[in-house]
């Protein structure tokens, strides 16, 4: 494949509800680096929330800004090989040109504390696909793997705008081993956006006693039970702490996933879980939350844990794509050009019509 021409189009951050597009000069390839064409870029709530100027990514009194403008957006996508620095096509499992990759939302250092103890997702001077500088995304036609890049081929066979869902997948399978589900438990999943969704399809592999999904849309709980949900379950519609107290013989549930990131279902969470249960935290919040601690130790001794990102799961996300594990043409609810980018923020952000949305760019 010849070396693209000069220049791209792209969309360029430069500001809450500020994106523009542009024609930008193409990436230029060093050794150890990747050129790949876009070949789907899915749009994360994430993106939708920078968009929209929340705080976590603008920075506030408390936090510095997280995202570095003008920069290229997009975290979630594949894309295809067109040229190979030198040494990267070894070093990245004999990788070729035309062959499809995806590369890890995170390129870490591989120096600091958290990267030589294993836990590369925190690395503290980390580069982040989409919001730094170093490591502009994929709402462009092309884009770069640096050289500290951790890339996964991916079979052909998978439509492009499946494998533009392996990012968030792999998301949800971290949050899931979080969990540590064993045969017996009862699991409930609360939040069936595109996270909670494929936190329901990977706790369907670890095979629990009983999977219970929570959504405020009826739609999407019936995705949930393609996903393999046992129960589903509208906290508009029923009181789900008393109804999982029903299921469990007044226990409550071993296993609560949090995926909504609205601070309600923190304490509802914390009321449904059983004593000795896992609570795992994995969403972005709009505003703060509070509960009674009490509950976490004195009351129920619970587990609490937090999620990041997707430290070494992306292989069994593109397994259980490849495996057709996921209702994809449900999840993938709209596919729209690059220059459809700001209908396809609305969309995000509104989230009462659309689940993923991905950019054929
Ligand atoms: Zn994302
Ligand atoms: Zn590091």
């Amino acid at each position: 494949m010849a070396r693209p021409a000069e220049t791209m189009k792209s969309v360029v951050c430069y500001g809450p509800g500020d994106y523009r597009m542009e024609e930008i000069a193409v990436p230029h390839v060093e050794a150890n680096e990747v050129l790949v064409k876009v070949l789907a870029v899915g749009i994360c709530a994430g993106d939708a929330k920078c968009f929209a100027g929340a705080p976590h990514f603008w920075g506030d009194a408390d936090r510095p800004a997280y995202v570095q403008p003008p920069i290229t957006p997009g975290h979630e996508f594949v894309g295809q090989v067109v040229q190979l620095g030198d040494g990267a096509s070894e070093k990245y499992g004999g990788l070729q040109i035309g062959d499809h990759v995806i590369s890890e939302q995170i390129v870490p250092c591989r120096a600091c504390r958290f990267c030589l103890r294993g836990g590369y997702h925190m690395c503290v001077p980390h580069d982040i696909y989409g919001y730094h500088q170093k490591t502009p995304g994929a709402m462009a036609t092309y884009m770069k793997y640096p050289a500290n890049s951790i890339n996964h081929k991916v079979p052909k066979e998978i439509p492009t705008w499946h494998a533009a869902f392996i990012e968030p997948l792999s998301c949800s399978i971290h949050a899931v081993e979080l969990a540590n589900i064993q045969f017996k438990d009862v699991v409930v999943v609360a939040g069936c956006g595109p996270l909670g969704l494929g936190m329901v399809a990977a706790a369907r592999e670890k095979s629990p006693a009983k999977l219970i999904a929570l959504d405020m849309f009826d739609w999407k709980l019936d995705i949930a039970k393609m996903c393999g949900a046992d129960i589903v379950m509208n906290p508009s519609k029923c009181d789900v702490v008393s109804e999982i107290r029903k299921l469990t013989d007044n226990y409550g549930c071993d296993v609560y996933i949090e995926a909504s990131g609205h601070p309600s279902a923190v304490v509802q969470g914390l009321h449904m879980i059983a004593k000795l249960g896992t609570f795992v935290e994995y969403s972005l919040f709009g505003k703060e939350t509070t509960a009674d601690w009490t509950i976490i130790s004195d009351m129920k001794e619970l587990t609490i844990r937090g999620g990041h990102l997707s430290p070494n799961c992306y292989p069994k996300a593109i397994s259980m794509i490849a495996n057709n594990k996921l209702p994809m043409e449900k999840i993938i609810t709209h596919k729209l050009s690059l220059d459809d980018v700001h209908k396809g923020l609305e969309l995000v952000n509104k989230s009462s019509e659309s689940i993923k949305v991905v950019l054929l760019p």
